[in-house]
């Protein structure tokens, strides 16, 4: 079923054929749904596609609701307000992720505290998640604070990464036991299960990203997805600049501009309409590198989580440089050389200068996943030549 494909990029001087590590898949109804918006002239933030993106993603995250958002920042920034994440509180976000989450809790004046990664699958530590509730903080005038900063606890930020689950159940165990609201960012795991449910179907609230690079892409968009129809409603609204009238200009509020539009919609649609066979192909891409990849002297493959079904959005390995005879930034240095594109992952969120003065657990998994870490090409499309040549290119890190 992978067909084979070549890619081009440019630089002043040269041009490659390279492996990608991961581009947009549109061989659906895309163009189709486009063309409609621009012969019916629907092409603003108000249109039919929208609503039935919103229902499409709704029902992929197994949530009642889903207002769809110029991207899955933005959702992420809306869900922490309707959350009641104020100026000066913290939330518990995953010191292993991509920045935004932690971006996103600024917007709201608030702070990060970060929860290290687990081993096995890079997700957040619920026990060092239970040990910063529990021995961190006190409760104090009503509210959970943490100890070492005094700032109240607001909100838990699990954040899926790489198309796995976090281990939710101990995660919703501790927010219960606390009366903390969850936030999920479940931007890079829509179509990942977690004991059969979808990632984003567990918090008040998650967020999904339509990103360029993410499982379903829409060029730019996100999804702020929900059970709760007051949260929607009131998502919808914020989104909209939270104009009160339908006529008259009339603000009740400080809202947002981030709504999408009905040709971005379109597109989600049509992306949509091919999300198992997105999965179904990552899932087949992952048991492709596994079954090849796992042979090789120093490189761990990824493993799906029990009781998980991960979609292995961007397939990751670790490389253990004592084995491997390289760290992780040589491989990709050599698969550069061989026009073959991987990269590291994010520098985690403790580390980040961009957070500096945020509290954060110990984080020394983290640390060792980003040194040792590295995401190889796996395109939706992916030829099983190009698997071929990647994990050539990786077996050859021994010889
Ligand atoms: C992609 C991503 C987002 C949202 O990205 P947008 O580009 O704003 O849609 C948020 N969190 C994580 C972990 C992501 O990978």
């Amino acid at each position: 079923m992978k067909r084979a494909r070549a890619y081009t990029i440019r630089s002043d001087t040269t041009s490659k054929t390279v492996i990608p590590l991961s581009v947009p898949c549109l061989r659906g109804n895309e163009w189709a749904y486009v063309k409609e918006c621009l012969d019916t002239n629907w092409v603003s933030s108000v249109g039919s596609f929208v609503e039935r993106f919103e229902r499409m993603a709704a029902a992929a995250a197994g949530t009642g609701h889903a207002v769809a958002t110029v991207n899955g920042t933005a959702a992420l920034h809306i869900a922490l307000k309707l959350a009641g994440v104020e100026a000066g509180d913290e939330v518990a976000v995953s010191d292993l992720t991509f920045i935004a989450p932690a971006n996103a809790v600024r917007y709201q004046g608030a702070w990060p505290v970060f929860v290290d990664a687990e081993p096995m699958h890079w997700q957040m530590d619920p026990q060092k998640l239970r040990d910063f509730l529990r021995k961190e903080c006190v409760f104090a005038g009503g509210a959970l604070k943490n100890r070492h900063t005094g700032r109240r606890v607001a909100a838990l930020l699990p954040v899926h990464i790489l198309g796995h689950p976090c281990d939710m159940d101990p995660i919703l165990e501790e927010a219960g036991a606390f009366g903390l609201p969850v936030v999920e960012d479940a931007t890079e795991s829509l179509g990942v299960l977690y004991n059969g449910r979808p990632a984003g179907s567990f918090g008040r609230m998650a967020s999904l990203s339509f990103n360029g690079n993410k499982i379903l892409t829409t060029g730019g968009g996100g999804m702020l997805v929900t059970n709760d129809a007051e949260m929607a409603r009131r998502a919808r609204h914020l989104t909209t600049q939270a104009k009160d009238d339908p006529v008259e200009y009339i603000h009740g509020e400080v809202g947002f501009n981030y709504r999408l539009t009905n040709v971005l919609a379109a597109i989600g649609v049509a992306q949509m309409e091919r999300l198992d066979r997105h999965v179904a192909d990552k899932r087949a891409t992952a048991k492709a590198y596994t079954e090849a990849l796992s042979k090789v002297p120093g490189i761990r493959c990824p493993a799906e989580p029990k009781g998980a079904f991960s979609t292995f959005w961007l397939y990751s390995i670790l490389v253990e440089e004592k084995i491997a005879g390289m760290d992780s930034r040589a491989l990709l240095r050599r698969l550069s050389g061989k026009g073959i594109e991987s990269r590291p992952l994010w520098q985690p969120m403790h580390l980040s200068p961009a957070h500096r003065g945020s509290y954060a657990t110990d984080c020394t998994v983290a640390g060792r996943l980003y040194r040792e870490a590295l995401s190889i090409p796996c395109s939706v499309g992916i030829s099983s030549a190009e698997i071929d040549q990647v994990v050539s290119a990786i077996s050859d890190v021994n010889g």
